[in-house]
């Protein structure tokens, strides 16, 4: 069945259901952007034209607001909790119902039961029943619940599941043998999944696929209105909780001299003593006040956490500059308590990398603020910057929805891949060295993989220098890593198409293969498919790393990747 644009988006509203604050705030911001979504959709059909698309039978099941997982988020939304997973789910939401799929919505143990058709008392069923959705969007809290009560069905089609992962699982960590053996053991990874069918609200690493949100879009008229009623001395603290302003006296009092203070932080019925009473507080907003709050700020501010949240962009979306603190050294599973336990070795060099990393000035400022002088100098700076409003193409509806029905459309976890090509009895790979003599192009006349996506003719080969990721290599060159394209490098071909002087070839399992170790002019390939890894580094290696262009704005996608 082709899959229809819905413009109406009422039913879904009945379909989340209804009770919890979590989804009366989910439902709230479905309603109010209901225009955009609508608007967005029918952009889409244009550019898509006559491609087919394939309805989709679609289970989500929000783990998280299960009470089964102790749903600690529910009663938080009105008291500064985290709101950003809430706009996550609801998007997505949003954007599989306007996209025409078959969609179910599940916030509880029972309801999921008796969506699977797993008869209800049961612990586990033991048999395989048939499963009757293509695909299940979850979080790692259903995934374990869909663990224990699909019995062997789990097994046979957890290559249709997609876990929504706010802060990525890179493939060391989710290969079990591995991690296990390598001290990559965490309280989340090791499910062997395709790290693919992971997907994170920001583009960390490739490994994992790019799922986001979305931020509310302005109009041309709008845009200036706001540009013209800035006041330039106004600025807002990021952050709703009272935790956020302790030990920030310092630069509270620098900010204060310059600007007039403003903060959305929750209290009960008292001012809350971390934040100084020359700031003015309004305490939590409803999602459409805290917007027309940034409408009128020039700055926003951010004093190191909440990491990687959804209002930055909002902020830049509504013309403000967001400044924020880079972290030296960076913050990392390994040093910081939020991040310890994650399954990821991802260091993170400000608040909000990919505001730093791919917004950057004049909407983004990143700046050291243990030396009082930069912190000064960059408000004085700020206060006389002019700046758009700006959201990148990734966070509208209208990319989002590209996106995801490309995810839809070209994902298939479930027909196995053969063997990953190695040693001698790779294919000749299809490759050619670039006229520079530094990376493999795709050679022209060979044949592409036919279905493959990304298709492979995206595909740039760069050998990285010691101690580079791919992630960096690859952005390095303007290029993203795209691990589907390991298994055409990891051949003595490719090395020798290279011109990387193997002395000896091994097959191993290490996340960094296929590399090539200095010392001993050693060359190692990839002997576990689930372990290609765009992250991961080590200064013996230097990593053979998979690149391919991707659209502006939409670094998801390659060029060819419609
Ligand atoms: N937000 C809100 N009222 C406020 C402040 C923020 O509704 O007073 C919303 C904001 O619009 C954003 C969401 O809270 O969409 C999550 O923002 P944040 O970046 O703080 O991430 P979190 O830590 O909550 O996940």
């Amino acid at each position: 069945v082709q899959a229809v644009f819905r413009s109406n988006l009422s039913h879904l509203l009945d379909l989340m259901g209804s009770g919890k604050e979590s989804l009366i705030f989910m439902k709230k911001r479905t309603k109010r952007l209901t225009a955009q979504w609508v608007l967005a959709a029918q952009r889409l059909a244009q550019k898509l034209g006559a491609t087919w698309r394939d309805q989709k039978q679609i289970l989500v099941h929000i783990g998280f607001l299960t009470e089964e997982s102790g749903d600690v988020f529910s009663p938080r939304v009105l008291k500064g909790g985290p709101l950003g997973e809430m706009v996550q789910w609801a998007d997505i939401l949003a954007a599989l119902y306007v996209l025409g799929h078959g969609l179910r919505v599940t916030v509880s143990l029972k309801e999921l039961q008796s969506n699977l058709g797993v008869p209800p008392g049961r612990g586990s069923c033991p048999l395989t029943i048939p499963l009757p959705f293509d695909l299940i969007y979850t979080d790692y809290h259903g995934l374990q619940q869909m663990k224990q009560h699909m019995g062997l069905s789990f097994k046979k089609y957890r290559c249709r599941i997609r876990v929504i992962d706010t802060f990525g699982t890179e493939p060391a960590y989710n290969h079990e043998e591995y991690a296990t053996l390598h001290g990559y053991r965490t309280n989340w990874g090791y499910w062997n999944l395709n790290p693919k069918q992971f997907m994170t609200m920001f583009p960390h690493t490739p490994d994992n696929s790019f799922m986001g949100f979305v931020s509310e879009e302005l109009n041309e008229t709008e845009k200036q209105l706001i540009k013209g009623g800035k006041a330039s001395n106004m600025a807002v603290v990021y952050g709703k909780e009272a935790s956020i302003w302790k030990g920030k006296e310092k630069f509270l009092g620098i900010l204060n001299k310059y600007m007039e203070i403003h903060g959305t932080v929750y209290y009960e019925s008292q001012r809350p003593p971390e934040v100084p009473a020359f700031v003015k507080n309004h305490g939590l907003l409803p999602q459409p006040e805290f917007q027309q709050l940034l409408r009128k700020a020039k700055l926003f501010i951010g004093f190191g956490f909440p990491y990687e949240g959804p209002a930055p962009l909002e902020a830049i979306a509504n013309g403000c500059i967001f400044l924020q603190s880079r972290f030296s050294p960076p913050h990392s599973s390994l040093n910081h308590e939020f991040f310890r336990g994650k399954p990821t070795s991802r260091e993170v060099f400000s608040q909000h990398p990919y505001a730093e990393n791919f917004i950057g000035k004049p909407h983004v400022w990143t700046v050291d603020y243990n030396n009082s002088e930069e912190f000064e100098a960059a408000i004085k700076a700020i206060m006389t910057t002019q700046v758009d409003p700006y959201l990148p193409y990734e966070y509208t509806c209208e990319g989002m929805l590209e996106r995801i029905h490309a995810y839809i459309q070209h994902q298939d976890f479930c027909t196995a891949p053969g063997p990953a090509p190695q040693g001698a009895h790779a294919p000749q790979s299809p490759f050619v060295l670039a006229p520079n003599a530094t990376h493999l192009e795709w050679a022209q006349n060979a044949s592409l993989t036919p279905g493959a996506w990304p298709p492979v003719n995206s595909l740039r080969a760069w050998l990285a220098v010691p101690g580079r990721a791919c992630t960096d290599t690859c952005l390095d060159h303007g290029l993203i890593c795209e691990p589907s394209f390991f298994p055409f490098l990891n051949s003595q071909d490719a090395f020798l198409k290279l011109q990387v002087p193997c002395d000896s070839t091994e097959s191993e399992m290490n996340h960094l293969y296929p590399a090539f170790a200095q010392p001993g002019q050693e060359c190692y390939l990839q002997k576990e498919p689930l372990l290609f890894s765009c992250a991961g580094s080590n200064t013996k290696y230097r990593r053979l790393c998979p690149c391919r262009d991707f659209r502006k704005g939409q670094v998801a996608l390659c060029q060819g990747c419609l």
